[in-house]
């Protein structure tokens, strides 16, 4: 199959040409002829599958063939990297289309609240907004959505665990009842089922690899104390030719700690993390992208959406409390069907988790040996019990764990 099959109009293959898209991914091959049927739908796909595309080309296609008068897209994400990044692609593919594209998030300083009101008042095609900001302007009335044809819902489990839930069904109210909606999750709990239920008319079902983290991506797992961390981390770097390299903490505090011992180390790094004011985030992920910043520590903010390619190194400095945060984490290397390595380091403490991970991807993950300088690491032994989130996820709403066999 090729984008040719999808008769879009040729502005649209030129798009497609300079991002460089040749090939459409299984979610582009099963989503776009469904969406351009007129079709709702309810897609399981995570980050790195091409979800975005499959959803932003049959929208796209819609928008050039018709009058641009209003607004006929929103596009709902759970944060304002996402929304960013949609944009970007908005941007990349409707480029010689000539369509229009916003990103509404909030942070930032009434001069930003001030230019995104401004251009939404000029009128834009496409909106692409985080909840809560969409509500201000909506409240506003700068921004109209009678003539709304698609809705979209990216990371919609995200935003469920952000809370976002009524802020979404307001948002709808505001919304024409004959539209297109879309709605896209990487995972399926009950909550993202009875959303589905009251916003989708008689959607079709796409799930693609379910909780799977890229075929490209070599996975390999260290047992180690706390106090060998990181020693083993300025041994990797500095041994191995990693230009782009995400390390992954859980507690900003390990963060902010874990930077300042590697800058001491003279390894260049920057943190990530939700204190940080947007336009320092902005700042450090720009240097990251045009490979001036090899090193980036985050936590979790970091593993969803963020989306660089040719990321070569994904460290997990421990293992996140949610398991399927792991696929999200070192879903960040091997984008788009290249190559990238994904280490893990886990104490004692973390072996329970760690288990949970290898039931979700339903295999073992190469264990590696500290060199004799390190010393040896704890002993394998986890238990059966669950880790210590209780069953309850991060906002502390019940979480429902997907169990595999090994
Ligand atoms: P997503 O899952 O939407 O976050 O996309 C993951 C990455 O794949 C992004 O960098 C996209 O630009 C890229 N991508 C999406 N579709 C294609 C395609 N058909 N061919 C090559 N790269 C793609």
């Amino acid at each position: 199959m090729t984008f040719n099959d999808f008769n879009f109009d040729s502005q649209l293959l030129e798009g497609l040409q300079s991002m460089g898209y040749v090939k459409p991914t299984p979610i582009q091959a099963q989503a776009i002829p469904l969406i351009l049927q007129h079709k709702d739908l309810i897609a399981c796909a995570q980050t790195g599958t091409g979800k975005t595309a499959s959803y932003l080309l049959p929208v796209l296609q819609h928008i050039s063939i018709s009058d641009k008068k209003h607004t006929k897209a929103l596009i709902l994400a759970p944060t304002r990297e996402l929304a960013q990044q949609i944009d970007q692609q908005v941007e990349g593919l409707a480029y010689f289309a000539g369509i229009s594209s916003i990103a509404v998030y909030g942070g930032g300083d009434g001069m930003i609240y001030e230019q995104q009101r401004r251009a939404m008042m000029e009128g834009v095609d496409i909106v692409i907004a985080t909840p809560g900001r969409l509500i201000a302007h909506l409240a506003s009335g700068v921004i109209k959505l009678d003539h709304l044809q698609y809705l979209v819902l990216d990371e919609a489990d995200r935003m469920l665990d952000m809370g976002f839930y009524e802020d979404i069904l307001r948002i709808i109210s505001n919304f024409p009842k004959e539209r297109q909606t879309l709605l896209f999750s990487a995972t399926m709990p009950p909550n993202i089922r009875t959303l589905a239920n009251t916003i989708l008319k008689d959607p079709q079902h796409i799930n693609i690899a379910l909780s799977q983290p890229a075929a490209g991506i070599s996975q390999q797992v260290y047992m180690v104390y706390d106090n060998q961390k990181v020693k083993l981390i300025s041994t990797l770097l500095k041994g191995g030719d990693y230009k782009s390299v995400l390390i992954f903490c859980s507690r900003k505090e390990t963060v902010k700690d874990l930077n300042r011992t590697l800058r001491r180390e003279g390894i260049k790094s920057e943190a990530f993390h939700s204190d940080l004011e947007q336009e320092q985030r902005e700042t450090v992920l720009r240097a990251f992208k045009s490979r001036v910043l090899p090193v980036i520590i985050g936590t979790d903010v970091l593993s969803r959406g963020i989306d660089v390619e040719g990321i070569s190194l994904v460290i997990n400095f421990d293992v996140p409390p949610d398991p399927e945060d792991y696929i999200h984490r070192i879903g960040r290397t091997a984008r788009a069907e290249t190559t990238g390595t994904a280490i893990t380091f886990v104490n004692e403490k973390d072996q329970r988790r760690f288990s949970f991970i290898e039931n979700l991807i339903g295999k073992e993950i190469p264990r590696m040996t500290l060199t004799a300088e390190l010393g040896e690491g704890p002993v394998y032994s986890p238990t059966t019990r669950r880790p210590s989130t209780g069953g309850n996820n991060r906002n502390g709403k019940k979480k429902v764990w997907v169990k595999r066999k090994a």
